[in-house]
């Protein structure tokens, strides 16, 4: 099949502005060019997509698709069926495609149910966003969000834990190098497994192919996983000046996912969060806004992620860390790179996604409004195209979405930006 999308203004995920009147000449699921809306080949379908700005499809680099964004997912998963699980991380993968992100990286969850829901999608037996999963993290014993994890102690059972993952399929691996603010006795500020631990996951993971995202919220967690040679930081929020040069220096991509701290310090008391959760969020808001100002400063790429699925975030907003960020002191078009064309790349899988380029595939969205003028545009997604294929059209995917108004930003701005 061959279509021609004409668009009126095209981002392609690196140049900053718009191409004006041009068409995305698609065969099968791969951009074949980008021309002139005159020189379209007469073989090609026509589909007009109208004033909508086409930018990139987007990604989401941290996501738990078998949370279902309640205020305790954890519960609600340890308490049903791996099957009702499944089932339920498939229909959040459609809700999230249908908010225009065509990509997530899943990195923390049941891997029976995620790479079930990965598969389904690519083989097309399921409509979602496509799925790049860690499977079950690697943890020590009692770590973060130790429901799901893999726990490990000492480098012989490390190594261990990788290949097992490796084995069932995952395309990355997950390690939890520190504490965090969901679990009571926790501390985001306690480094959790040693270096010698991190180092044989990075060996293994690295060994099959594939990258390392390494939860890490305290300094000395975030220094112990760059240490051991992890490719992205998720969080980051306690990081210092010499740890963001040296972020910068090895380019490891930061994942600052500023959205569970922001609604945790801000409205974690009118949603009932427990109040040890509040009190930890509080204290290291004020680092996920640091993270931008190195970000800004020295030049760590970054990658945007939600943790959706975690409290109080439902599948498919992208856009509220993109509004974060923004808040925080990105421009529009770094928040949006950010989302797309260096989202692929903390991915690896730049050759293939993240841009609107010849070669590549056919992953595209349109909005109303321009998102280079306000960021919030993204929350009303008109069209989704992916693997060149209509997902959503004016605006219609399916009956129900996820109600994106319940993340905000504060009324009273509760955070104090140190530098
Ligand atoms: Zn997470």
């Amino acid at each position: 099949m061959k279509i021609a999308y004409l668009t009126r203004k095209l981002f392609d995920g690196i140049n900053n502005g718009y191409k004006q009147n041009v068409a995305i000449l698609v065969e099968n699921n791969r951009i074949q060019s980008i021309i002139g809306i005159n020189d379209i080949p007469s073989d090609y379908i026509l589909e007009d997509l109208g004033d909508l700005y086409v930018i990139p499809g987007l990604f989401d680099c941290h996501v738990h698709l078998v949370w279902n964004g309640c205020t305790d997912p954890n519960f609600v998963m340890m308490n049903e069926s791996n099957e009702k699980t499944a089932v339920r991380a498939a229909e959040h993968a459609r809700l999230t495609l249908l908010h225009g992100i065509t990509t997530v990286r899943d990195v923390g969850g049941d891997y029976k149910a995620v790479l079930a829901v990965r598969d389904a999608v690519a083989e097309k037996i399921i409509r979602g966003s496509r799925v790049i999963a860690a499977g079950n993290p690697i943890i020590m014993t009692g770590g973060h969000v130790h429901q799901f994890g893999v726990e490990v102690d000492g480098p012989h059972e490390a190594r261990k834990g990788v290949r097992t993952m490796l084995k069932m399929g995952v395309d990355l691996i997950k390690v939890m190098a520190s504490g965090g603010i969901y679990g009571k006795t926790e501390l985001p500020g306690q480094p959790q497994m040693t270096v010698e631990e991190i180092s044989v996951v990075v060996e293994e993971a690295h060994r099959a192919g594939r990258k390392v995202a390494a939860h890490a919220e305290g300094l000395e967690g975030i220094m112990n996983a760059l240490e051991a040679g992890v490719d992205t930081i998720e969080h980051g929020n306690l990081m210092n000046t010499e740890v963001a040069k040296l972020m910068a220096e090895k380019q490891v991509f930061v994942v600052p996912t500023m959205a569970p701290f922001y609604l945790s310090a801000n409205f974690g008391s009118e949603k009932g969060y427990p109040d040890y959760h509040i009190r930890k969020s509080k204290a290291v808001l004020s680092g996920s806004y640091n993270v931008i100002n190195y970000v800004k400063e020295y030049g760590i790429p970054i990658a945007a992620g939600t943790d959706c699925g975690g409290p109080n975030k439902p599948h498919g907003a992208v856009v509220y860390e993109l509004e974060l960020m923004v808040h925080a002191g990105l421009t529009t078009f770094e928040a949006l790179l950010s989302a797309t064309s260096n989202a692929a790349k903390a991915c690896g899988v730049e050759s293939e996604l993240g841009t609107i380029e010849p070669g590549k595939i056919a992953d595209f969205i349109g909005v109303k409004n321009d998102p280079f003028v306000n960021i919030s545009a993204l929350r009303n997604v008109d069209t989704v195209v992916k693997e060149g294929r209509v997902e959503k059209r004016y605006g219609v995917g399916c009956e129900i979405e996820n109600d994106l108004s319940i993340l905000k930003l504060g009324q009273n701005d509760l955070i104090e930006i140190t530098t």
